[in-house]
């Protein structure tokens, strides 16, 4: 065999192996939260490998990253995040990744609402008042935005333009996929707005304000949130405050969050001789009913109407 011909099969071999292994070779993403990484999924379909930041059960107010996180970010090619200070621990991570990382922030465009000191105005603040009692607190952006589906319709679109960008193979998979999943969310938003027709009450007490964007989407109201901060209980004032502002209303719930310790919505429910019922704004891959992120908002307006209809 001529030098030349064994060149040439050498050269026939090697374009071989290295497109069969940019056929099966999946994008590499990450998501700080598991609504998002739901998301991507759903546009990314066969063709991404998603692994997201939040463990089940944790607050993203009150989560403390592992250093070994480090190696999930670098090994990504995107990384989605909300913004508006959700991610307060995830600067160092992108930086560390480097320049192979990009990194898209979901919140962009959307018109925040701003509530007195609600969520963390940097890593050492993990304030997240809401009742303005303390008064100090200065007017911060509330993150919780994936809440309201019209809203995570321009996410989508965010997390299908990145795609694209990212991986040039399979745009046309990636556009399909994502024009699918929106005329769902379509579909999801007006199933809510169907249901929220029909409900009697239209105030709420949440555990924390995660409820906003929701209520603001569909003419909800809320009127009172239990817990200024993360795992700092209401003083006995805010809590009578609450009690009588349940009574005023009608309401007949509080809503409390598996994040979160339920003690003092408990013992708002007692007061007010009400229930306490469960919404959850995260779900979870293993969560029965909130797998994905469409379950998991038809699981939210679900138990919102046992308390509102
Ligand atoms: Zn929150």
């Amino acid at each position: 065999m001529s030098l030349r011909r064994l060149f040439f099969i050498l050269c026939f071999l090697i374009i071989q192996l290295h497109s069969t292994a940019c056929m099966s070779e999946k994008l590499p993403v990450i998501a700080s939260i598991y609504p998002i990484a739901d998301m991507v999924q759903q546009v990314g379909g066969d063709h991404v490998d998603v692994t997201f930041v939040l463990p089940a059960g944790a607050s993203p107010h009150t989560f403390e990253p592992k250093p070994s996180l480090v190696k999930k970010f670098s090994s990504a090619r995107i990384f989605f995040m909300v913004g508006a200070g959700l991610e307060f621990w995830a600067e160092k991570f992108i930086n560390l990744a480097g320049p192979g990382l990009t990194t898209v922030v979901l919140s962009k465009g959307v018109s925040l609402i701003h509530t007195a000191g609600h969520h963390h105005e940097d890593e050492a603040e993990h304030h997240h008042a809401r009742l303005g009692i303390s008064g100090h607190e200065s007017s911060v952006a509330n993150p919780h935005i994936w809440i309201d589906p019209v809203i995570a319709k321009s996410m989508v679109n965010k997390i299908t333009a990145a795609l694209c960008e990212v991986d040039h193979r399979h745009v046309k998979y990636y556009k399909e996929r994502g024009q699918r999943y929106l005329e769902k969310l379509d579909e999801l938003d007006q199933m809510i707005q169907k249901t929220i027709s029909t409900f009697g009450i239209r105030k709420y007490v949440s555990f924390h304000a995660s409820w906003d964007y929701f209520a603001r989407r569909y003419g909800l109201e809320s009127a009172g949130v239990i817990e200024a901060a993360p795992g700092r209980n209401p003083t006995p004032i805010q809590i009578k405050n609450i009690v009588a502002m349940i009574k005023k209303y009608h309401i007949r719930a509080v809503f409390a969050e598996p994040q979160l310790n339920p003690r003092a919505a408990e013992i708002i429910a007692r007061e007010a001789e009400v229930n306490v019922l469960l919404l959850d704004p995260l779900g979870g891959p293993n969560l029965k009913g909130r797998g994905t992120y469409i379950d998991l908002i038809k699981y939210n307006l679900n138990v919102m109407q046992e308390a509102m209809k």
